[in-house]
């Protein structure tokens, strides 16, 4: 039981909030979502799941310029992936009207001032943490004057940036999230939800706290650098006499070789250094579907990295740890050659065409089996061949035995090269009574490798990936640089390869998830057509 789960079941016990759980995730609609988030998911949902509670979905909508709703979209069809259902999908924008009201309410109470200082006045008044602040001039209008001059901001009579709204708490404050923090700013632009209703939008601390407050909220869980923000939220719900939510602060996720932010991944798009959001080396949620992460492993992972009070650095191994875990549970199995070598079996007939069966899934009998051709010529992995292979080299070399898996074992007998030296042919001899179903068939050989058959095979494109970036804290960069010189320039590799015959686009979209046996877990990507299918590389099959 994390910390947060501790505060709630303690709350349940005193019956606090009637004993009830209501949680919400509350995303800026500025971009799509990513790992991190998915965590903050994990937590709010299943915290919800668990006490059998609610959790709302929340866009906190409150800065026009950055928002659009092509960003609301795709967040909402990442949460339903990860397999979360809210219970009520709000905006903060819904709330903008009463929001305004309780601005006049605290205006007419003498706890908000408009005031008419620059921007660059207002930071500096506020000092530093180490002495009081200098008070506006503006501090002290009038009830009426204020009402007067908020209502005026509103109707659209001033330009951007002339005025603000400001809470009138404490300039001397050691917090300096007291001293006298901005309400509203006068923003002449078009919302993506409110359309040009309003000039004038609350600052996320008189919008967050008043949403959880109206949606009955009882626990509000965010990340550690909002615990500065906490004394403000309360005063806001105690100044207002609302229903008053808690707010809980955790560590946030932080990822080796990754960056964890919107506007940092937002360059990247942009400046084309990936091929958008669902590039598959995003830390996006959506780019790690496209790579071939299930949403168990994602959870699963989220669930693992647990709670913390303190900030951390996970490393990515962990999250393509649990990847590979579900990922041997569920996915099929299929045999492709991508760095191919011809093999010829001398011996073989011609024209034979034998079926193999091979088991669709080692780990969930209810697979199946499927029936692989094979033939006298054959692609088998470059690697798998060695000329002057030493003893610990257990593969493919000259007067040598392999098992080809599900098939036969073969003995190298010579090899082809070209001017360049390169292997071109493997030549080799089989011992038919080595398949299965023939008397050798448990015969032992130090190795089994996999193949395809030159002529059944089908080509595919396949797409490897390193790490986007090179080193594991792409942010710590030397002056003058930034995190996009810490770019990995060999992160995408794309190259051909040779599939079982047998795999129709229909047939790899159904599936998705592969094991490429002995190679790693592939996914079948959306660019795939009949003609070519493209599969990402999610992960090895060992670290
Ligand atoms: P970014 O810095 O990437 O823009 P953000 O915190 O501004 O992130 P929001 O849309 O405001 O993004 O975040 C929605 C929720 O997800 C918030 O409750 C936030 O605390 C949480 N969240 C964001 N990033 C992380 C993270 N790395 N780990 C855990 N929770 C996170
Ligand atoms: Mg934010």
């Amino acid at each position: 039981m994390n910390f947060i789960e501790q505060i709630i079941e303690e709350d349940i016990r005193q019956g606090k909030n009637d004993a009830k759980v209501h949680t919400r995730f509350p995303p800026e609609p500025n971009g799509y979502l990513h790992i991190g988030h998915a965590k903050s998911i994990c937590l709010n949902f299943g915290i919800a799941k668990k006490y059998n509670g609610k959790c709302n979905l929340r866009f906190d909508d409150t800065n026009p310029v950055k928002e659009d709703t092509e960003y609301v979209d795709s967040i909402k069809e990442d949460i339903q992936w990860l397999g979360f259902q809210w219970a009520a999908e709000f905006y903060a924008s819904d709330y903008f009207d009463q929001l305004y009201l309780w601005a006049e309410q605290l205006i007419s109470e003498g706890l908000a001032y408009v005031d008419d200082q620059t921007q660059e006045e207002i930071s500096k008044g506020r000092g530093v943490p180490t002495a009081p602040g200098v008070e506006s001039p503006y501090r002290n209008r009038t009830v009426e004057e204020n009402l007067d001059l908020f209502r005026r901001m509103r109707a659209g009579e001033f330009p951007d940036g002339s005025r603000v709204l400001r809470a009138k708490i404490d300039m001397a404050s050691p917090n300096m999230h007291f001293r006298d923090p901005i309400m509203y700013r006068i923003l002449h632009a078009t919302h993506h939800r409110t359309g040009d209703k309003w000039c004038i939008y609350p600052m996320y601390d008189f919008a967050h706290g008043q949403s959880d407050s109206i949606e009955g909220i009882t626990h509000s869980i965010c990340t550690l650098e909002f615990e500065v923000h906490r004394p403000l939220y309360d005063w806001f719900c105690e100044a207002l006499r609302i229903h008053h939510p808690q707010q809980i602060e955790f560590a946030r996720l932080n990822m080796t070789n990754t960056i964890m932010s919107k506007r940092k991944m937002l360059q990247l798009v942009k400046e084309h250094h990936v091929n958008g959001w669902d590039d598959p080396r995003m830390p996006t949620i959506c780019g790690l579907r496209r790579r071939g992460y299930t949403p168990e492993s994602i959870r699963n992972f989220a669930e693992t990295v647990g709670v913390a009070k303190r900030d951390n650095i996970i490393d990515v191994s962990l999250l393509e740890f649990c990847a590979r875990e579900h990922l041997n549970k569920v996915a099929t199995r299929t045999m492709a050659v991508l760095d191919p070598v011809k093999l010829i079996i001398d011996n073989y007939p011609d024209d034979l065409v034998e079926e193999m069966e091979a088991v669709n899934n080692p780990e969930d009998p209810e697979a199946g089996t499927r029936k692989v051709p094979f033939a006298k010529e054959l692609w088998i992995e470059r690697a798998d061949f060695r000329e002057n292979a030493d003893k610990k080299f257990y593969r493919l070399s000259i007067d040598r035995e392999v098992r080809l898996k599900y098939a036969y074992i073969i003995k190298c007998t010579h090899i082809v090269k070209d001017e360049a030296g390169n292997v071109t042919e493997i030549h080799c001899t089989y011992d038919p009574n080595t398949r299965s179903g023939m008397p050798d068939r448990n015969r032992k050989v130090k190795a089994t490798i996999h193949w395809a058959t030159v002529k059944y095979s089908k080509k595919a494109e396949v797409r490897i990936f390193d790490r986007l970036f090179a080193v594991p804290d792409p942010d710590n960069c030397e002056e003058g640089k930034t995190f996009i010189d810490n770019l990995n320039p060999d992160s995408l590799k794309i190259q051909d390869g040779w599939v079982e015959p047998d795999l129709t686009l229909e047939k790899a979209m159904k599936i998705k998830y592969f094991q490429f046996e002995r190679l790693g877990y592939f996914y079948a990507d959306p660019d795939s057509t009949e003609e070519r299918l493209v599969f990402n590389k999610t992960v090895s099959l060992k670290q």
